[in-house]
């Protein structure tokens, strides 16, 4: 009997055992054949609110994606699970690409996968117009808005799709979740109608740690070493000069590490990206050009050395770490010199005045999130404007509580250092005048004949900086890059000088401390699982990742951790066993099953 109910579709097809949040809700609404805007975060499973009803519905459902690579992926995915999926972009030879046209026209496929030009082209809006088309899904709907990152002019134009098939449904996904962004959606796709289905964008499963940088190619090892000796992840780094360094260090260290920037060239970058997606364990040490259409489902850390722009960009590198659900880490290092570079980046682009305001405002709302004491998770939520009401206790002011101490003094201190010196010197020499360092810098000046020299002996020279640094995230001292990095004072400065403001510092760690925090993915993972089935699992991905070369798909393709997780921890006897696991479908139980069950019996404990 063929399946006729959405959740009999994913049983059998997807083996899951129920849905998630609004998956349902949207699911019927499509198949009422109604239109639904859907904003959830990565993880979060938008891609079966329109698989299922592509399959349930007559015809074919068109998908709209702008990233070829996540095409590929879908596709294979689906096929694997035995929905007839194809896709048409321009990794296609012509000759393939009319292969492709052909059994579409000819009603061969439930899904079919198209780049936004493609779509727009016309000869191919007349094709659909003679086909029976199920549903227009476009996903990363964001694209449209010229408010988000990722800005597409050819999204604009697919308010043809509501001109041209006004009975067809409609759903746009997307992970970004601000105002702008959503109204810019209702508006230039013609959604103004549609249910909007809004998930919160809490990743609970991620584990959000921001640690004072020292050393920070040491403390990404110890790191590394300690929570993710054999797990796949991003390192994010702001320049191609630092990715190119820390990539071959990381690989003397004995880490599988690849570069990506825009400095490479095309080939090595799709070399190095398609080998990341494709084999267990290997880092990629990125510049934030990475990343746009990673879908890979294991990634289980992301590790910043340097400073994103923004909490929007934050968000969304660390949010291709754990989209499989299992616990991940997202892990920076952050100190005084990436507030610098940052202020520097935005002085000396070329922006409008009002666009280098919005991203002052943006960076100021990143430093607060890096400075705060609070709970992180609460903090990143509310930015977004989600409430968490209780602190989190997965990230690392919840798992090792930061002090704060009172620091007004010590701020009036600094600002009056400043101010003597005639808002010239940048940190260091500040910090020397602070703790009566006679260097000769010092003695040139004459700033050993200043009221403030040595005024700030009685505390070291560590957190004196991070007393300037962060009293430069507050905004109460800011960095001239023409003045080559002095620091000078702001408006905000005089209430604090005149004693009207308290200031509360954040204290440093210790650093013994820093690597303590919380449980690694690792750890929790080898916790869930005894030393018997950790064996199994090794085995199990082992057969994944030859099955994954002879199929040349990425292993995730065929299971995810998750499923072998289950198979090591159930050790299934028969596919009647094998069925109920997480992720096992009718399809893939018939061409996978055997071969696990054979590695299961291969290990009798
Ligand atoms: P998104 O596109 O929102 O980032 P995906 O659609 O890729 O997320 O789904 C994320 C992961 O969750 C995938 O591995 C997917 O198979 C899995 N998933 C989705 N829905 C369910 C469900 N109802 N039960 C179990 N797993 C699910
Ligand atoms: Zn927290």
């Amino acid at each position: 009997m063929i399946p006729r109910t959405p959740i009999e579709i994913l049983h059998s097809v997807f083996g899951y055992s129920s849905f998630r949040g609004h998956q349902e809700a949207i699911i019927r609404k499509l198949l009422d054949g109604q239109d639904a805007l859907v904003l959830m975060p990565t993880g979060g499973g938008k891609s079966l609110c329109y698989q299922i009803p592509a399959i349930l519905r007559p015809g074919t459902a068109i998908v709209i994606s702008p990233l070829i690579a996540l095409m590929q992926d879908q596709v294979a995915a689906l096929s694997e699970a035995g929905v007839r999926a194809a896709y048409l972009n321009s990794s296609l030879s012509f000759a393939e690409a009319r292969a492709v046209e052909g059994a579409f026209l000819a009603g061969k496929y439930d899904l079919l996968y198209v780049a936004p030009e493609r779509l727009m082209m016309p000869a191919f809006l007349d094709n659909l117009q003679r086909c029976k088309i199920a549903l227009f899904a476009i996903d990363e709907a964001h694209c449209v808005s010229q408010w988000g990152h990722d800005f597409r002019p050819e999204y604009l134009k697919l308010d043809v799709l509501h001109e041209r098939f006004p009975s067809v449904p409609r759903i746009a996904l997307t992970a970004t979740a601000d105002e702008a962004t959503k109204n810019d959606i209702k508006k230039r796709l013609h959604l103004q109608n549609a249910s909007v289905f809004e998930a919160g964008f809490d990743r609970p499963n991620i584990q959000y740690r921001i640690v004072e940088k020292q050393s920070p190619k040491k403390q990404l090892l110890q790191f590394l070493q300690t929570e993710h000796p054999k797990d796949a992840g991003i390192v994010y780094c702001l320049s191609r000069k630092s990715v190119d360094e820390t990539a071959a260090w990381l690989t003397q260290q004995g880490f599988h590490a690849l570069p990506y920037h825009a400095g490479l060239t095309n080939d090595v970058r799709q070399k190095n990206q398609e080998y990341f997606l494709r084999n267990e364990g290997v880092i990629v040490v990125a510049t934030i050009a990475f990343g746009m259409g990673i879908d890979k489902p294991n990634v289980r850390f992301v590790a910043h050395l340097d400073l994103p722009k923004s909490i929007e960009a934050y968000y969304q590198e660390t949010g291709r770490a754990g989209r499989d659900g299992l616990p991940a880490n997202a892990w920076m290092a952050y100190g005084l010199q990436d507030v610098i570079i940052q202020r520097q980046m935005l002085t000396t682009g070329n922006a409008s005045p009002e666009q280098k305001r919005l991203e002052q405002r943006k960076l100021d709302a990143m430093l607060g999130l890096c400075e705060t004491t609070l709970c992180r998770r609460q903090v990143l939520l509310k930015y977004f404007g989600d409430e968490l009401n209780e602190a989190c206790h997965n990230c690392d002011t919840c798992i090792s509580p930061i002090d704060k101490w009172e620091g007004t003094k010590a701020a009036q201190m600094a600002l009056s250092c400043v101010y003597r010196t005639r808002e010239s010197f940048g940190f260091a020499h500040l910090v020397d005048v602070l703790l009566g360092n006679e260097t000769e810098k010092v003695v040139r000046f004459f700033h050993h004949q200043l009221s403030v020299f040595g005024v700030g002996r009685d505390m070291k020279a560590d957190i004196w900086r991070s007393v300037l640094r962060q009293l430069v995230a507050m905004g109460h001292l800011q960095v001239d890059m023409e003045a080559f990095g002095a620091l000078k004072l702001t408006p905000k400065s005089v209430s604090v000088m005149k004693g009207e403001e308290v200031i509360h510092f954040r204290a440093l760690r210790k650093p013994t401390r820093v690597t303590k925090v919380g449980k690694s993915s690792h750890a929790v993972r080898a916790q869930e699982m005894d030393n018997d089935a950790n064996t199994l699992f090794e085995a199990m991905k082992e057969l994944r990742l030859q099955l994954s070369r002879e199929l040349s798909v990425p292993p995730y393709v065929i299971f995810h951790d998750r499923t072998l997780m289950e198979i090591a921890q159930n050790k299934p006897r028969s596919l009647e066993d094998f069925r109920g696991l997480y992720g096992v479908g009718e399809h893939k139980l018939s061409r996978y099953g055997a071969a696990f069950l054979k590695v299961v019996e291969s290990h009798p404990f």
